[in-house]
């Protein structure tokens, strides 16, 4: 049930990364910049705040996907980590990076 999986949550992986190492690199460069007038600088506030929160969402999910990574190597992907019950097929195939089953996730 395994196979093709790996190869999903590679790609998945490598576009996650990707995407955090774009942030960061944004975030550098924001941070870099100077003489700005006082409503850019504002707006850049709020910009950045919301850059971080999408950087933790997608750090937490590179930590999941390095989890289901493991899970395929150990042979317990699509078992929750929580209460050892399968995970449906229907949430494996939503979120192939899935670690734990609906019920534990809530
Ligand atoms: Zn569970």
């Amino acid at each position: 049930m395994t196979d093709g999986v790996e190869k999903v949550l590679l790609a998945k992986q490598v576009e996650i990364t990707n995407l955090i190492d774009g942030l960061t690199a944004g975030l550098a460069a924001a941070g870099q910049s100077a003489n700005r007038s006082r409503s850019d600088r504002y707006g850049l506030a709020s910009d950045r705040h919301s850059q971080v929160a999408t950087l933790d969402e997608l750090r937490r999910q590179s930590q999941e996907i390095k989890r289901a990574l493991t899970k395929v190597g150990d042979d317990t992907y699509g078992v929750c980590d929580v209460c050892g019950e399968h995970i449906a097929p229907a949430r494996l195939e939503i979120r192939p990076w899935a670690v734990v089953c609906v019920a534990c996730a809530d």
